[in-house]
């Protein structure tokens, strides 16, 4: 069974993915307008119709914009734990079909199994996921403070990681738009990863399964494309790893489809 993988779009300001291994077809957050997913959807020729369900990382808008929309309309059902449910349903007016996980737990979408961990954020209950298929192992890790022993073990198995890569410390320290309160925030152990702390990451996994990272979850104001690239790429050559490649994402554009298997 080949299994496609494509990263809709991806950025401080919107999150959503996109696996379909066999019949089932899965969404990672829906963190854009139910519109602007069913047009990036249709420029892979797939509909929001013909969806098994939506996974959900935590509430914040940039993973959840377009999910009440979206799912009111096709009827899909949103997978998520039980704290972050009730903060959806605090947000959407909407009647939509919930099926509830325990973080920590595993359970299985069709053919795909989903497992489940939980990552240092300030949201209501914020998990990762790894999803196992018959072609491989993909893993999410965005919107962390730090990643912890746990998390990494997690996400070892891996091949493919969609890893955040929120700031650059500098350009974040120097940002002219955020107040003392937000940068703390964002630099604390419940914030975001910064360039470099990714590169610690990718750097912990090189000899693990990672043959394919996505640089996700990048600020628009205090990141660079280019600058995330060499901060972890340069690690990555002087830990050897010469053999994982390097992908960037954007909120503005999806990514072009990786198949697996
Ligand atoms: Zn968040
Ligand atoms: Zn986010």
């Amino acid at each position: 069974m080949s299994v496609h993988f494509t990263i809709l779009g991806s950025g401080s300001g919107g999150n959503c993915a996109y696996l379909e291994a066999g019949e089932t077809r899965l969404l990672i957050d829906a963190g854009f307008s139910a519109r602007q997913i069913r047009e990036r959807l249709a420029s892979i020729g797939r509909a929001p119709e013909g969806l098994s369900g939506v996974l959900i990382t935590h509430e914040h808008g940039d993973h959840i914009q377009g999910l009440g929309t979206l799912c009111a309309k096709t009827g899909t059902p949103i997978y998520t734990n039980r704290d972050t449910r009730e903060a959806l349903e605090r947000q959407f007016q909407h009647k939509l079909e919930y099926r509830v996980f325990e973080t920590g737990a595993s359970f299985s979408v069709g053919d795909v199994e989903v497992r489940t961990f939980s990552v240092p954020h300030d949201a209501m209950d914020p998990v990762g996921f790894v999803l196992s298929t018959s072609a491989g192992q993909i893993g999410f890790l965005t919107d962390l403070g730090h990643a912890t022993k746990l998390i990494l073990e997690r996400v070892r198995v891996a091949e493919v990681l969609v890893l955040e890569a929120n700031h650059d410390l500098k350009l974040l320290q120097d940002d002219t738009k955020r107040p003392w309160s937000t940068k703390q925030r964002i630099l604390s152990r419940h914030g975001h990863l910064s360039n470099e702390a990714a590169a610690d990451v990718a750097v912990e996994l090189a000899g693990g399964a990672l043959k394919r990272l996505f640089l996700g979850h990048l600020s628009r104001d205090c990141n660079r494309p280019a600058l995330a690239r060499k901060t972890v790429g340069d690690r990555l050559q002087r830990a050897g790893a010469t053999h994982i490649t390097l992908e960037d994402t954007s909120q503005d554009r999806r990514c072009e489809t990786l198949v697996l298997g």
